[in-house]
């Protein structure tokens, strides 16, 4: 047997990434995979959607934005805490950085530990790690729904949080006018999803529910391409949705007959492979997946903490010989 390198640490093959304007004053960045971004125009400022992993990678798609616009970035959004979202924030300059309010409290209790986690599974995403001056801390937190006014005929930007989901403060960013949502990693298409510090049964259910009801007719999710329609538009949610239940199902099963950790990831791995096996990070965040699940079913409602050390630990117990 082949022994797996640790997460995606030995996936050093650099992404193309792609522009794509999606309406006027509406881009979004995908990268074959890897974590997309994306930027909505107003009148006279721009608002950034996600930061990347250091300033080093977010000033690589601020020049390509650049080409496009000049505006200001007035408002950064975070999707939620995770380091390769949230690192890069200083190379915006934005007035202001907005995020949910337990992305804050997330930031607060683990920033550090993720950051170091992050970087030792992900290490290709940090493009010049000594870039990120410190920890990101929003400057406006919210809990349920905040617009704003992009000015003249441009709509508003609504960013709501839509339940706990891959994280306890996941939010979305939706242009009701353009019918075009960002929905950072609530939603994958075509990737892996990863659920190491997610909310399974909450997630798979009301807070899906509650994105799909939007009615977006193009979605960019947390990683892989531009969904475009309605029809695809839910595919991808009921993907990501069945991606979620069938963990449950596979964990929930070996945990109820009090089996082992590893039979439960050797269950649902059989069971997610001939489908989602060949997609982006799909080894890499399995062990900690089916983890943070039988964490869940054990009563422990809010995620532990994942560390440079813990996960290593998870990946020799699972990934390991
Ligand atoms: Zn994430």
């Amino acid at each position: 047997m082949m022994v797996k390198a640790f997460a995606s640490s030995a996936d050093l093959t650099e992404k193309t990434a792609t522009l794509e304007v999606l309406a006027d004053g509406v881009y979004a960045l995908t990268a074959e995979g890897d974590p997309n971004v994306g930027a909505v125009e107003g009148e006279d400022f721009l608002v950034a959607f996600e930061a990347r992993a250091t300033p080093a990678a977010a000033h690589d798609w601020l020049s390509l934005l650049r080409q496009h616009t000049d505006k200001p970035v007035k408002y950064l959004v975070l999707s939620h805490y995770h380091a390769v979202r949230v690192l890069g924030a200083a190379a915006f300059d934005a007035e202001v950085i907005i995020a949910h309010d337990n992305t804050r409290r997330l930031i607060a209790e683990r920033g550090e530990q993720d950051w170091a986690s992050e970087f030792g599974r992900m290490p290709r995403l940090f493009k010049q790690p000594e870039t990120i001056p410190g920890l990101t801390w929003p400057d406006v937190v919210f809990s349920d729904r905040v617009s704003i006014d992009l000015g003249g005929d441009r709509g508003e930007l609504t960013l709501q949080h839509c339940g706990r989901g891959h994280t306890a403060g996941d939010i979305v960013a939706w242009l009701p006018q353009q019918r075009i949502m960002f929905a950072g990693d609530l939603v994958e298409a075509q990737a892996a999803l990863y659920t190491g510090d997610a909310f399974h049964r909450e997630w798979s259910t009301t807070t899906l529910d509650r994105v799909k009801a939007f009615g977006a007719e193009t979605l960019i999710g947390g990683r892989g391409g531009v969904t475009c329609g309605r029809t695809a538009v839910n595919q991808a949610i009921e993907q990501t949705r069945s991606f979620l239940n069938t963990m449950l199902d596979e964990v929930g099963a070996v945990h109820a007959r009090s089996g082992t950790l590893r039979e439960a990831f050797e269950a649902t791995h059989k069971a997610l492979a001939p489908q989602f096996g060949a997609w982006p990070i799909f080894e890499h965040c399995l062990p900690f997946d089916v983890s943070r699940v039988w964490d869940e079913l054990d009563g422990i409602d809010w995620p532990r903490i994942w560390t440079a050390e813990r996960d290593r630990e998870v990946w020799d117990e699972l990934q390991g010989e």
